[in-house]
């Protein structure tokens, strides 16, 4: 896997970019906060439990909206290939996957916000705000691609799969507004809904494997990345008119 961008911060940059409060998450200064429950975030390892979990007392509101970049991925084929796979060589797949994933998307300052199973979703912009973020979800969604691709093939090399050549990525991608909260009465951790996250998983279901699928809002933000790539017209579940989908593969 490649080393994190640059060095990690010592204070969780979520609740520094939320509310300007330094919380230590490495360092000495971290020990007393660790004694408190609170550590670095498995959404990442930049943020803290304090933005996972205390959402409504660090933001003062149930819930707050934001412009996001909406990313989910998922192994293509999964099921089918589920079948025919033993567990063991199933849960390294799952493995594989969601950590070349995470790496991909934490480089690029984005929280992965639910893991289920052959797919995942991310959430670029909060509670780390990024400037550029339908950029950075983009060049996350290309490192997907490229990781993916050299361990997926290396693992089935190893297990001696045939069907692991089959086995390819695919992504999705919309910038847009969102609401961003705890939906659950029951004790659950923030996420994003509203009809931006719906076009991005939508448009991640019409991905090839190898594909990434860019709605015409997140390849205008995404500016230079998405110039000049190719389009399809896909037309998504629960969603009027056809879109033009902007598809970009990871060059090998
Ligand atoms: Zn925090």
């Amino acid at each position: 896997m490649t080393a994190p961008s640059r060095s990690p911060a010592r204070i969780c940059r979520g609740c520094w970019d939320q509310m300007h409060v330094p919380i230590p998450i490495r360092g000495p200064l971290a020990l007393p906060f660790r004694l408190f429950g609170v550590t670095r975030s498995k959404m990442n390892p930049q943020i803290c439990t304090i933005c996972e979990h205390a959402f409504e007392r660090v933001q003062k509101q149930r819930h707050v909206s934001r412009t996001a970049t909406i990313l989910f991925a998922d192994i293509r084929g999964y099921t089918s290939l589920s079948a025919h796979m033993d567990p063991v060589a199933l849960t390294e797949t799952v493995s594989a996957f969601q950590d070349a994933c995470a790496d991909a998307i934490w480089a690029h300052d984005g929280i992965v916000n639910k893991q289920m199973g052959d797919g995942l979703m991310a959430i670029f912009n909060f509670p780390i705000k990024i400037e550029q973020h339908a950029a950075a979800a983009v060049q996350a969604g290309l490192e997907i691609q490229r990781h993916c691709k050299v361990v997926l093939a290396a693992l089935g090399a190893r297990i001696g799969a045939p069907a692991m050549g089959d086995l390819g990525v695919g992504v999705g991608i919309h910038t847009g507004p969102v609401e961003i909260g705890q939906f659950s009465t029951a004790r659950s951790d923030f996420t994003a809904i509203g009809g931006t996250v719906n076009l991005a998983a939508r448009l991640e279901g019409q991905a090839a494997p190898g594909e990434i699928l860019l709605s015409p809002g997140a390849a205008a933000a995404a500016g230079r990345l998405a110039i000049g790539a190719p389009r399809r017209s896909v037309t998504l579940k629960g969603i009027d008119a056809p879109v033009e989908a902007h598809v970009l593969t990871a060059a090998a």
